[in-house]
């Protein structure tokens, strides 16, 4: 097969699991009315498949905050961190992020995807390990793709498994990075921090959290499961993304490690890409702000993801082990994912649909992702479609 029937045989098995005219993947947004509401087609809908945790996304202070900085600064940077594209509000989001996370240096990257790029490849290289959970997203293990590194895998937040690969590392989990997440976006559940950080000390590795998805969400300021779990000062390295909590785009790697200013001279997903926009770090940092003093917020997130997973439960439906944001429903067929995604969709209900080898042990995933402008009809009336369709998917 050469380079172009490869494409073409993966396009056919594609075809084959999602028939002509059904864009699941992809399905354009036409019109955005809030962070709850949208076009699609000729529907409006309940957007339930965004990573708009705290319903952020047209917050006044942050879109005036964007507007000043195209203003003032203009559309793009058109360089590179390295070159001309460190601007006076990407060093000061940096130092904003070290403030909040008590840390002695932060990095901004153009992405959360390079965050953990440029972190991962800037930490570990060949000859050196690292030992990543099963679940880990593509960001990680491109991360250390790119690093060289030897990768070695634990079970899914199995702690048993994950020290057996410890000690049989030996005397190389000195030169060893542990990599978890806050809260695994497939099913939502969290991390078991307390027991990796309890490995890490043992075996003397390096640990670094991506917060991805726990930022905003978890802990009393919303710095994540490090907050939650008070073990703060017990991780190395922390990485997360401005493209869910706050609303824009961009990721961040904080540390108390002094060696993290010198990524900016090695990391090449730092150095080889131009630099986030001026309007994207101004509504950034005003979603900081917003974050940090947004405990009101959190608490209308977790009473609607409580609400919600509550309802699917009772309903009969699969889930992942923890209320969250993320409330995944999982089904044993991508067919029977395609029917809950399409019916939800009849209902005028956005959710995310998963197929393997996307979603965890072989299973599919209908997605959903709760925020904290969704209002309690609406996600009671989400509950009440999913309920509905139970018998209809799996019947
Ligand atoms: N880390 C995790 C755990 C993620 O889920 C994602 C994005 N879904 C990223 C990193 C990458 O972030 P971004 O999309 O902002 O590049």
């Amino acid at each position: 097969m050469n380079l172009l029937e490869k494409l073409d045989s993966a396009a056919a098995a594609r075809k084959a699991l999602l028939p002509d005219g059904i864009g699941a993947f992809g399905i354009p947004i036409e019109e955005v009315y809030s962070a709850t509401e949208a076009r699609i087609g000729n529907r409006r809908v309940l957007l339930l498949g965004t990573n708009n945790y705290l319903g952020l996304t047209f917050a006044p202070e942050c879109i005036q905050a964007a507007h000043e900085a195209i203003d003032k600064e203009g559309t793009g940077t058109t360089g590179s961190r390295m070159a001309n594209g460190s601007y006076y509000g990407h060093r000061a989001l940096e130092k904003e992020f070290a403030e909040f996370y008590r840390c002695s240096s932060g990095i901004v990257f153009t992405t959360g995807y390079q965050a953990n790029l440029g972190t991962i490849s800037g930490l570990v290289g060949p000859g050196d390990t690292v030992l990543i959970d099963g679940d880990s997203h593509a960001s990680i293990y491109d991360g250390c793709v790119l690093s060289g590194a030897d990768i070695i895998r634990f079970k899914h937040n199995d702690m048993v498994d994950m020290e057996k690969r410890l000690r049989r590392l030996d005397d190389r989990t000195e030169t060893t990075l542990v990599i978890a997440e806050g809260i695994y976006s497939m099913l939502g559940d969290q991390a078991p921090l307390a027991e990796i950080v309890r490995l890490k000390k043992a075996y003397n590795c390096i640990l670094l959290l991506d917060e991805a998805h726990s930022l905003g969400v978890l802990g009393e300021t919303g710095q994540g499961l490090v907050e939650q779990t008070d073990l703060l000062e017990e991780v190395d390295f922390i990485t997360g993304t401005f493209s869910k909590s706050l609303c824009s785009i961009g990721g961040f790697c904080v540390s108390n490690h002094p060696q993290l200013e010198q990524l900016r001279y090695v990391s090449h997903p730092y150095i080889f890409t131009a630099s986030p926009s001026p309007a994207t770090i101004a509504s950034t940092r005003a979603a900081l702000q917003l974050l940090r003093t947004g405990s009101h917020l959190r608490k209308q997130l977790w009473s609607n993801c409580t609400q919600l997973y509550a309802q699917l439960n009772e309903a009969g439906y699969q889930l992942g082990p923890d209320p969250g944001p993320v409330i995944a429903a999982v089904v044993d067929t991508p067919q029977q994912a395609l029917l809950l995604w399409q019916k939800l969709l009849e209902h005028n209900i956005y959710v995310n649909l998963i197929l393997p080898p996307a979603a965890p042990e072989g299973k599919s995933l209908v997605r959903c992702s709760v925020n904290a402008a969704h209002t309690a009809e609406q996600i009671k009336y989400v509950g009440e479609t999913f309920s509905k369709l139970y018998s209809l998917v799996n019947g």
